[in-house]
């Protein structure tokens, strides 16, 4: 589960990990009470939002007006924010990266870094970075190395701080990503969380009573594997989702994600998985593996062309639905151009012919 800036932000400053006062924006509200002038951010889970025009500094009551209505109506990559975050201006110094990630070959939590915060990671060569295991006992130690690594002598404790904070947040808040991009120095020297994201791990739901925007139907088992990856997947059940993303790999493509829908596809898990997809900025073609026996194939077909009607710019999709009324999804989906395909082979092959041509 992706949590929106804001979401984000509300946790970690619960941890007291610096960020700026901020004020929720919904569709009818009134002006918020932050002095002239401050930030408006569009909250869609994706990022790019200031390339793509999300971010606004207003300077006056009537720019609050006018930025207010065309951020509510500006889709950013195909998503439209529900909300916006009024933020007070920060004075900035400097931008930097870093994130916790869960290291999941090496079973262990990293610390990431990058001196340039801001732009886009994925455009940095991964050499660049600075990358760390980070334990309890160590990471006092490692936010010493991090100020080093940044040339920030005079941050140093605050980093250590924050280093600390970031891994407690992570672990409490059962989370599987923590990035703040930018890290900002401000003018005086202090560091404050410019924008963040974070992904909650749907698994541990159960023991988050808070996690209340996190429906447990509707919330399924997503796993990042590649961001940079070119093909997405989804299937039902676990084992057919990982002979999935084999397949895709022994294709020599690189899949982006690992995502077992569950039992049952309804529109809301389709969507949501849609909505993760399209959040990764190389996707070609999304792979749907589906071996339906109590579910029926023309419900997730029903359920598939509902949900990519709702995502504008989705990857082209190929479908493989196996089991209970096939036949039916065969029709539903061929009347809107989309094949169906009997194996997953041929269904992997497409795709990778469309990518290589
Ligand atoms: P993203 O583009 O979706 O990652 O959105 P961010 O929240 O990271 O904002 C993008 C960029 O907008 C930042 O790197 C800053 O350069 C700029 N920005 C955002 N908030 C502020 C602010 O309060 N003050 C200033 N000066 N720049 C800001
Ligand atoms: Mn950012």
């Amino acid at each position: 589960m992706k949590l929106l800036e804001h979401e984000a932000k509300h946790i970690i400053s619960s941890f007291h990990i610096p960020t700026p006062k901020g004020i929720v924006v919904n569709p009818g509200d009134d002006l918020v009470d932050l002095p002239y002038p401050y930030v408006l951010k569009s909250q869609v889970l994706t990022g790019g939002r200031g390339k793509a025009g999300g971010i606004r500094i207003v300077k006056s009551e009537s720019e609050a007006r006018e930025n207010i209505s065309s951020l509510f109506n500006l889709s950013i990559k195909g998503l439209a924010p529900t909300c916006l975050l009024a933020e007070e201006k920060v004075d900035i110094a400097r931008e930097m990266y870093v994130s916790v990630i869960i290291n999941r070959s090496l079973a262990q939590i990293e610390l990431l870094a990058h001196n340039e915060g801001g732009i886009e990671i994925e455009s940095h060569d991964s050499q660049e970075f600075f990358r760390t295991p980070l334990t309890p006992e160590t990471s006092e130690e490692t936010g010493i190395r991090l100020a080093e690594f940044f040339s920030a002598p005079e941050q140093s404790f605050a980093l250590q701080d924050l280093t600390q904070k970031l891994l407690s947040c992570v672990i409490a808040s059962d989370a599987t990503l923590l990035e703040i991009n930018p890290l900002i120095i401000t003018g005086d020297g202090k560091l404050v969380a410019g924008d963040c994201k974070m992904t909650l791990d749907n698994a541990a739901a159960f023991r988050h009573p808070e996690w209340d925007f996190v429906d447990p139907i509707v919330s399924s088992n997503f796993v990042t594997l590649n961001s940079s990856g070119n093909v997405a997947t989804i299937a039902n059940g676990a084992g057919l989702a990982m002979a999935t993303v084999d397949a895709v790999i022994d294709a020599g493509l690189q899949p982006a994600n690992f995502l077992d829908i569950g039992g049952g596809a309804s529109r809301e898990t389709v969507l949501d998985a849609f909505q993760h997809i399209v959040t990764f900025p190389y996707i070609s073609a999304i792979i749907i593996n589906i071996f339906a026996g109590i579910t029926r194939c023309d419900e997730v077909a029903k359920a598939i062309l509902d949900a990519s009607s709702e995502i504008p710019n989705l990857p082209k999709l190929y479908i493989r639905l196996e089991g209970t009324n096939s036949e039916e999804a065969r029709k539903l989906l061929e009347a809107k151009h989309i094949p169906l395909y009997r194996q997953l082979d041929s269904c992997i092959n497409a795709a990778k012919e469309d990518i290589s041509s």
